[in-house]
């Protein structure tokens, strides 16, 4: 199946998530084949991946978004298990420091862009200032509201520049998230960094719903669209999403550059 197509959101078209379904598998099931080609996929993105470094012209950026819990460190672990670690870097944006609130919405994210070769992974991202932020009121609407146009003309001038933006949306439901914040409230891996306010969240669930919302329906743009990745099953959320950057590597056409010495009768002594 060709996930791009299927679930990229369509440039002008309204967002409405609660008519897209959270638990759609697409025909797909948790066996052997669905991990076969999970696995054919990641080993795809290592093969391009190399490439992109050897032949240093373009740049991809990975920006993961969804609410607590939707699954963005786990896609993580998964992406990069099909990468080398050499020529990938993720960031994760938390609540902005004193420097980076000294500064307009875009800086600390254009500081983290990846340069030509690499691929870049956002675990949230400058979204958040049209989401956590419109959901808080942090700033007044007047001014969020303007970053959907400037979000766009950000994109527009990585994409110039060659750097291809991919943007997932791991869309959850609201069952499944309590069911994975119960889980973590008895992991010790997860006990740790618990804070009360991690479920504080979801009484503005349907805040946050209608600000995705808009921010999916107001920055997908044929240059750089969204994709609304079904996740209440991690196994088709990792299938989807590795499909979907591998096949955007395949669309580079990419070659190695031709070596600057003429190796054929060189003899190693
Ligand atoms: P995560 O939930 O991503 O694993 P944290 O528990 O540290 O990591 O949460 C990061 C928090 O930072 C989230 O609540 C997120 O909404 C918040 N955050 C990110 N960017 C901004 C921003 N620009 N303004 C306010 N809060 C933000």
């Amino acid at each position: 199946m060709d996930f791009a197509k299927k679930l990229k959101v369509s440039p002008g078209k309204r967002v409405r998530l609660k008519h897209c379904d959270p638990g759609e598998t697409f025909g797909y099931a948790k066996d052997d084949e669905t991990r076969r080609l999970t696995e054919k996929a990641v080993a795809r993105m290592d093969a391009l991946q190399a490439l992109l470094y050897a032949e240093n012209k373009r740049a991809l950026l990975i920006i993961l978004q969804g609410m607590d819990a939707a699954g963005k460190d786990g896609t993580i672990r998964h992406v990069m298990s099909g990468v080398n670690p050499q020529g990938c870097r993720v960031t994760s944006f938390k609540v902005p420091s004193h420097e980076e609130s000294e500064h307009d919405f875009l800086w600390r994210a254009h500081l983290a862009v990846p340069q030509r070769g690499e691929i870049g992974i956002f675990n949230r991202s400058y979204y958040e200032d049209v989401l956590v932020v419109r959901v808080h009121q942090l700033v007044p609407e007047k001014v969020w509201r303007k970053r959907f146009d400037q979000i766009n003309m950000f994109e527009e001038l990585l994409a110039e520049n060659n750097i291809t933006v991919l943007k997932f949306f791991l869309h959850i439901s609201k069952d499944e998230q309590k069911k994975r914040l119960q889980e973590r409230l008895k992991d010790p891996q997860h006990q740790w960094k618990l804070a009360p306010n991690d479920f504080g969240e979801r009484k503005f669930w349907d805040d946050y719903v209608r600000a995705y919302d808009e921010a999916l329906s107001r920055c997908s743009t044929d240059q750089t669209p969204w994709y609304i990745v079904p996740a209440d099953h991690k196994w088709l959320r990792n299938l989807a999403i590795s499909r979907i950057i591998a096949q955007t590597l395949e669309g580079f056409h990419m070659k190695y550059p031709k070596p600057s010495f003429d190796f054929s009768h060189y003899k190693i002594k």
